[in-house]
């Protein structure tokens, strides 16, 4: 995506996106009604601005309806969080993300048409489980049915072995890319020797993906 976002609401999530988007060279309005939280971005966004978001008035004005995507990120005031997510799309902003706090809320968002909805405790939740019960692991992309990309380090003990180590023809696992000393090999060649902190990325389901990190 490149252009403009609106976030609104500039708490911990807010903020997190809306820096976030700026380091990727998005422009952003970013939306309070804590004159504090404003300020404390002012001088890393676009534009700041101190509104309420349930004002349908100010947002217009504001053009926020012109904006690429509009991100409600107000956190504990659900009530506050609906009306934005309703006042947005009925502007006729075309990508709106908003934060459900849980799983009533998401229901409530989706029938108000929200296009993308996030819940990031609950998905942080997953990724922090996951990730504790599968160790070496890096970072992973999970894409459904039980399938997951897995970006797992080399440890010690697979330091000098080839890919063969890694037992991956029968625990039905793909090795998709290794980068080696800032090298990227894809596909891995068969006689690429690991070093300690090669990165690896695999494909394959959680438990046959288990079963291979004890040979990391
Ligand atoms: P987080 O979990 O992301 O920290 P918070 O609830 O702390 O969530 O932050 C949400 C932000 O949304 C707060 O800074 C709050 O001032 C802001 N906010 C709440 N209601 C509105 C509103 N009607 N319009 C704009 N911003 C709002």
């Amino acid at each position: 995506m490149k252009g403009n976002a609106t976030v609104i609401g500039l708490g911990a999530f807010g903020s997190t996106v809306s820096l976030e988007l700026t380091r990727l060279g998005i422009e952003v309005l970013g939306i309070d009604t804590n004159p504090s939280r404003v300020s404390a971005l002012a001088d890393h966004l676009d534009r700041t601005v101190i509104a309420d978001a349930r004002d349908e008035r100010v947002l217009r004005e504001l053009g926020v309806h012109e904006s690429d995507v509009v991100v409600v990120a107000i956190g504990e005031d659900i009530e506050a969080n609906i009306l934005a997510t309703l006042v947005v799309k009925n502007m006729g902003a075309t990508q709106v993300w908003a934060k459900a706090l849980n799983a009533n809320h998401y229901k409530i968002l989706e029938k108000l048409g929200a296009d993308h909805i996030v819940n990031p405790e609950h998905e942080m939740g997953l990724r922090v489980a996951r990730t504790l019960t599968y160790p070496h692991v890096l970072d992973y992309i999970n894409l459904g049915d039980d399938q997951f990309i897995s970006e797992v380090r080399a440890s010690e003990c697979l330091h000098g072995k080839t890919i063969e180590a890694l037992h991956l023809v029968e625990n039905d696992i793909q090795c998709l890319v290794i980068r080696s000393r800032g090298m990227v090999m894809a596909p891995p060649p068969p006689s690429h020797h690991f070093e300690l902190g090669d990165q690896i990325v695999l494909l394959g389901t959680l438990s046959r993906l288990r079963r291979v990190s004890k040979y990391l």
